[in-house]
């Protein structure tokens, strides 16, 4: 078996050196047989080592968001490995926890991957994958499961002073307990394109705020685009994002746990209900309060943590602090980061140019991170895309991130970071053409 293993040991090497140094897999590949002759024989000598073979020389392309180095499966146990991506798809195999395979891309919620120990490939959920080396190149923001209101305005605030000619922060708007809702403006306020991106407007889907502010800072690093303008606005929704994150009931939140168990609206008990959270303070699900459609929204009766539109189209100060800064600049796009599945919406309404445009940017941005682009299933209304688009004609994008559901755990946020990271240069490229 030493032998075998020996064998194991320098394909692994050669996966990783692989595409840096050619010469390393001729000069290795020869050891790697020969070394074996001197050694005791036993039944692994016999064994058919060129199962590896094919892997090595056959290297697969990597596509724009994967990146050479190993992953790390962390799970319980296993995980599935699929030969398609879908959770319908043949069984390929599992993946015991600990088992390192490398990414060659994403697709939708899975990652294509080979495992280092045998070269089986197949389809896994990209969100039990950990990288080995370090990806995450920002400083002052640090990756969490729990990025909290005061660590954003404490990063804003930091981001702010150390890029002084490029960044600053503004104030949209109060949320309903009277929180004040940020936005970190990176560019000049009187360049030709602008471009928003707003983020846990669901409450349970705060890790968007995370990669919101992790996008920022990455750009910011990268010195910016003197002709864009982009409008960062984390957290749309801090009063919700508070109740998911602390789970902690006070008599408001209770009573619509109370109200939402007698409608048969919940099966969550205890601090799960409040992780779940969506909606504001209110129990208003502010992506439904927009004026696109409002009265055609599939609404609870009544104040919830989840799916209910309000009394009116922005009657909600979220709402309002959302559609009057989106009103403030000529903006070219907009983004809405939410978390669950991971795919594109562009769409809609009745055709239009800015849809068109949006379908456009959607493909481009699909093509990157490989996020699926859907189609607006024509039940879902009252969202901001579907307002800055409907009624303001600007192309907008609602792009989930998640490949677990919300709230994500952190280890999501790695595949999330590696296909998102060049989505604002991507952007600002694309506005700056379109
Ligand atoms: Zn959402």
């Amino acid at each position: 078996m030493k032998r075998y293993a020996a064998y194991l040991l320098v394909c692994v090497c050669l996966f990783f050196c692989a595409c840096a140094n050619q010469g390393a897999v001729g000069t290795a590949t020869p050891d790697a047989q020969q070394s074996p002759a001197a050694s005791t024989p036993e039944p692994a000598l016999t064994e058919p080592a060129p199962t590896f073979e094919p892997t090595r020389t056959a290297e697969p392309t990597l596509s724009p968001s994967a990146v050479a180095g190993a992953f790390v499966v962390e799970c319980e146990d296993a995980i599935n490995m699929r030969k398609e991506p879908s959770s319908r798809a043949e069984l390929a195999g599992t993946l015991a926890k600990g088992e390192r395979v490398r990414v060659m891309e994403y697709v939708k919620n899975y990652a294509y991957v080979e495992t280092l120990s045998n070269g089986t490939k197949g389809y896994v959920i990209a969100g039990y994958l950990k990288p080995e080396e370090d990806v995450f190149d920002c400083e002052t923001v640090k990756i969490t499961d729990c990025y909290t209101y005061e660590q954003m305005r404490a990063d804003m605030d930091a981001l702010a002073a150390a890029y002084p000619a490029l960044a600053s922060v503004s104030i949209i708007g109060q949320s309903v307990r009277g929180v004040e809702i940020p936005a970190l403006i990176m560019g000049e306020v009187n360049a030709p394109h602008h471009v928003l991106v707003q983020a846990a407007i669901h409450a349970r889907e705060h890790m968007t705020s995370l990669l919101a502010m992790a996008l920022s800072e990455s750009w910011l690093r990268s010195g910016g685009n003197p002709q864009v303008c982009f409008h960062v606005i984390p957290m749309t929704n801090p009063d919700g994002v508070k109740i998911s994150q602390e789970a902690a009931y006070d008599e408001h939140t209770r009573q619509l746990y109370v109200n939402d168990y007698a409608a048969g609206l919940t099966e969550a008990e205890g601090e799960e209900y409040l992780r779940e959270w969506k909606a504001n303070y209110n129990g208003v699900d502010i992506n439904r309060n927009f004026d696109a459609m409002w009265e055609s929204v599939n609404t609870v009766a009544a104040p919830s943590s989840g799916d209910y539109r309000g009394e009116a189209p922005e009657s909600e100060p979220e709402t309002q602090a959302l559609v009057s800064y989106t009103r403030q600049y000529a903006f070219d796009a907009t983004i809405s980061y939410h978390a669950t599945g991971s795919m594109i919406y562009w769409q809609f309404g009745p055709a239009s140019e800015a849809d068109k445009a949006a379908h456009a940017l959607a493909l481009v941005i699909g093509e990157l991170a490989g996020y699926s682009v859907e189609f607006d299933d024509g039940k879902s209304f009252g969202g901001y895309k579907d307002w800055a688009s409907s009624k303001l004609g600007i192309p907008s994008l609602t792009i989930e991130i998640g490949t677990r559901s919300a709230p994500l755990p952190e280890i999501d946020f790695y595949n999330i970071w590696l296909r998102n990271r060049f989505v604002f240069k991507t952007v600002a490229e694309w506005v700056k053409n379109a």
